[in-house]
């Protein structure tokens, strides 16, 4: 059986870094595609389509941020995973809590480790484009930390009480559950969870995870499962 090949775009400026992003990305089997600058990696990303994008945010000419809500805007690569490269946490808390549509960030300097396990993460959240119902089928049952969703069901279990939830609850508990550790911006990937037609907010947001906390944290206050990210969003807890 031939396997999948895994494209990946790696936009950075400095030769060092792109090239051990590169070496490392490639010694997990993906199919790295080096860029030097923003406008290189704006043209690749919009004449080819890619799994994962890795972009640094300090670039000349085109910046990383303004490549990123270019690859949002554009035709090709609207949902791909795309992990920012930051000098400093204040930028990358910025990063994913604007309206970039950054995924997930590394900040500089980082491990080679980290960096192959955001990758891996990234690679294996469901796109938003992709059905619902193959993801299913291959995570019909999740249980995570005392929590069970039964996907094709739709129902779930907090140690052992079933839990009510309404179709958003679960779909944010589900999205949360399925990638723990991973931030959320609510801008950028939370608004997801609502179906097209709606006008999501921050603020709406917020409110949902509000909810969900009161059905699935026994102190919503407190919460040990879906925890707040300061100025970012929310991530299902990890450890
Ligand atoms: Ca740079």
């Amino acid at each position: 059986m031939s396997q999948e090949v895994v494209r990946v775009l790696v936009v950075e400026d400095e030769p060092n870094i792109r090239e051990l992003v590169c070496l490392h990305l490639r010694h997990e089997g993906y199919t790295c595609d080096p860029a030097a600058d923003g406008q290189a990696g704006l043209a690749k990303a919009q004449a080819d389509t890619y799994n994962l994008m890795v972009l640094d945010l300090m670039l000349p000419g085109l910046d990383g941020l303004s490549l990123c809500r270019a690859v949002r805007n554009g035709r090709l690569n609207a949902d791909v995973p795309i992990l920012m490269l930051t000098a400093k946490r204040e930028e990358a808390d910025k990063v994913v809590g604007l309206e970039s549509g950054a995924d997930d960030y590394l900040t500089k300097p980082f491990g080679v480790r980290e960096l192959v396990a955001r990758a891996r993460a990234l690679l294996r959240r469901p796109r938003h484009g992709a059905s619902t119902a193959a993801a299913s089928a291959t995570e019909a049952l999740l249980t995570i930390r005392g929590i069970e969703i039964d996907v094709p069901r739709r129902k779930v279990r907090v140690d052992s009480r079933d839990v009510e939830l309404t179709d958003q609850e679960f779909r944010l508990l589900h999205l949360l559950a399925t990638h723990p550790g991973i931030v959320f911006s609510r801008e950028a990937r939370l608004s997801k969870i609502w179906r097209g037609d709606t006008y999501v907010t921050v603020r709406s947001v917020d409110t949902l995870v509000k909810r969900l906390r009161r059905r699935v944290e026994a102190e919503p206050a407190n919460p040990a499962f879906i925890q707040t990210v300061w100025g970012v969003g929310y991530k299902f807890a990890d450890a």
